[in-house]
């Protein structure tokens, strides 16, 4: 569910969109008439995780979304939380969706991804443990490196580029374009 914002979250005035003169020149934006309100629309920092189970032969930890329809499995993501470092916020992450202990990580890389405004900020995580999966997730999966698929997008760019950090050439599946 994505909401779009109609009233100024300052005093409540209804929104508009008005051109003003900014840094970069004119530019349309939802704005307050009353205040001085401006609404961005800046992307969400979203945080992921390729995870490499240091205790299970060093497979990578893929997984499922409860709340999609095909059986696509994909890294772990998460909102980065006000009050926390990004490595904070993606051991935080894995702990909840995942309840396995990190042990080490370090950052892939960063990446837009347009379609929902977002930037992928991704990290290598390494972990081990139990692993119990919080609602959010309906299955996961152990792959070998080189059995991963990739997709292109955001998260699927992060992973190919740790592929390719580990000696493995990526290979994409096409998936059926959303705009
Ligand atoms: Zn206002």
């Amino acid at each position: 569910m994505r909401y779009d914002y109609r009233y100024c979250p300052n005093c409540a005035t209804e929104l508009r969109h008005v051109e003003s003169e900014e840094d970069g020149g004119a530019k349309m934006r939802l704005r307050c008439p009353a205040c001085a309100f401006a609404h961005w629309n800046n992307p969400t920092p979203v945080l992921a995780a390729v995870i490499e189970c240091t205790d299970r032969d060093n497979r990578v930890f893929l997984a499922r979304n409860a709340a999609w329809a095909g059986r696509m499995f994909a890294l772990v993501t998460g909102f980065m939380e006000a009050g926390e470092t990004p490595e904070e916020g993606i051991r935080r992450e894995v702990k909840e969706e995942t309840a396995l202990e990190v042990s080490a990580l370090s950052l892939i890389g960063v990446w837009d991804f347009q379609r929902m405004n977002q930037l992928i900020v991704a990290y290598h995580v390494q972990a081990a443990g139990e692993i119990r999966l919080s609602p959010e997730l309906a299955e996961y999966r152990l792959f070998r490196p080189e059995e991963v698929r990739c997709w292109r997008a955001g998260t699927g760019y992060a992973l190919a580029q740790w592929l390719r950090s580990r000696g493995h050439e990526p290979q994409f599946i096409e998936l059926p374009v959303r705009s």
